[in-house]
């Protein structure tokens, strides 16, 4: 028996058991393949809510910038319990524009970032070579976002995963949860493990299962149409030729320690395929080489795939769900990275007060049984 048992070992799960640790529950994490399987290591690790200001409701817009203030902290108390760097930068963020269009378009974001209580700053095609030498020469003018941050996403799973260790989370890897349902006062899940089966006993279950939620998983629930949206990124290693996240509106480069560079990401509504494309790849250099045109001379490191795990509406769920104990933390789309940190904070405060704090509303579970019951009704 275990006071909480976590379906899903990517950085959404191992954020929330963290948390739930430390505030006393005892955690098991099942975790089908090895932490970070998922999107989670493949994530470029931007920490940047001005990004997709424009078409992102407050709601979120608010959970994003809750998240970003708390992510200083977050990893401080990761690296501390468990002795491994999280690779967090605070260089900021800077779009590149490239022509008259692009122009328009920073002046236009520059305005909702404002709006939003983002701060930004505007620059000229000269400020910019000054901060970033390397940006191509054709380049107009630029938008830095100086408070818009970044971790390394491969290193955070692994700080996290040592963290929950040494506040005595038991993660159970190869280990896949078949099914969860309720008997007699507590949560049984049915367990896999090296085609063994077993059960387990649980006060409460967080589902942060990514894009297998409804894939293979057995639960009392009803679906909510949890779809993957395919990313493809590609990895450079060579001289370093930027410090600041750079980004227009076809793509983004982010710079990490060592000389690698991180080119991405692609959209695509592909289902489970994780397979690289030749015209995925193009398009992603193509438009970082107008960006930083020196790119052309660096090598190819790897090409990496992953599934962001997604709903209808792009916004997560946090929260219960319609069967007693059991918890969603799943759909974070394009911020999971981003979002851990607050989600980790709001999930132990819903799982251990029971109170469902008023602005975690626009991402409750129940939002989409209204919408299946108008469809029903329509239809
Ligand atoms: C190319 C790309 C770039 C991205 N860049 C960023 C970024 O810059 N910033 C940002 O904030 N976000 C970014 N994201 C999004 C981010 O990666 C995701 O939102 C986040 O990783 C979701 O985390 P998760 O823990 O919910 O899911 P996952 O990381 O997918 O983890 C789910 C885990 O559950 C396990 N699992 C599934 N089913 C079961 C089961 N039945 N039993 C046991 N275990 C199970 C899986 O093996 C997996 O390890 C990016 C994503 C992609 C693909």
């Amino acid at each position: 028996m275990t006071d909480v048992a976590i379906v899903g070992g990517g950085v959404i799960g191992l954020s929330c058991a963290f948390e739930l640790a430390r505030r006393g529950r005892s955690v098991t994490v099942l975790e089908r393949e090895q932490p970070g399987f998922g999107a989670s290591t493949v994530a470029a690790g931007m920490l940047t809510p001005s990004f997709e200001v424009e078409l992102t409701p407050q709601s979120l817009v608010e959970l994003q910038l809750d998240s970003l203030r708390r992510y200083p902290q977050f990893v401080r108390e990761i690296e501390a319990a468990g002795g491994q760097s999280c690779g967090y930068r605070d260089e900021g963020s800077l779009w590149v524009s490239r022509h008259r269009d692009d122009e328009l378009e920073l002046d236009h974001i520059l305005k909702i970032q404002q709006e939003r209580g983002l701060p930004a700053r505007r620059m000229t095609g000269q400020e910019v070579r000054q901060v970033e030498p390397y940006v191509s020469p054709r380049a107009v003018g630029g938008l830095l976002v100086e408070s818009d941050h970044q971790v390394d996403s491969r290193k955070l799973v692994p700080a996290l995963h040592a963290a929950c260790h040494a506040v005595g989370v038991e993660l159970r890897t190869q280990t896949a949860v078949k099914s969860v349902e309720r008997a007699r006062g507590s949560l049984q899940l049915t367990l896999e493990h090296e085609a063994s089966a077993s059960t387990l006993n649980a006060e409460q279950v967080l589902l942060a299962a990514g894009v297998w939620l409804e894939d293979g998983l057995i639960t009392p629930l009803p679906r909510i149409g949890m779809r993957p949206i395919k990313g493809q990124i590609v990895h450079l290693q060579g001289e370093p030729l930027a410090r600041h996240v750079l980004r227009n509106s076809d793509v983004y480069l982010v710079p990490r320690h060592g000389g690698r560079l991180l080119i991405g990401a692609t959209e695509e509504e592909q289902g489970f395929d994780m397979n690289p494309t030749a015209g995925g790849t193009l398009d992603l250099l193509r438009f970082g080489f107008e960006v930083l045109p020196g790119i052309y001379d660096l090598d190819v490191a790897e090409i990496d795939v992953g599934l962001r795990p997604t709903f209808h509406d792009h916004m997560p769920v946090l929260g219960p769900t319609t069967t007693d104990g059991i918890y969603m933390a799943s759909g974070h789309y394009r911020g999971g990275v981003l979002l851990a940190a607050a989600t980790a904070h709001w999930m132990a405060e819903v799982m251990t007060t029971a109170d469902v704090p008023e602005h975690l509303e626009p991402f409750s579970f129940d939002r989409f049984l209204g919408q299946r019951a108008q469809q029903e009704a329509a239809g």
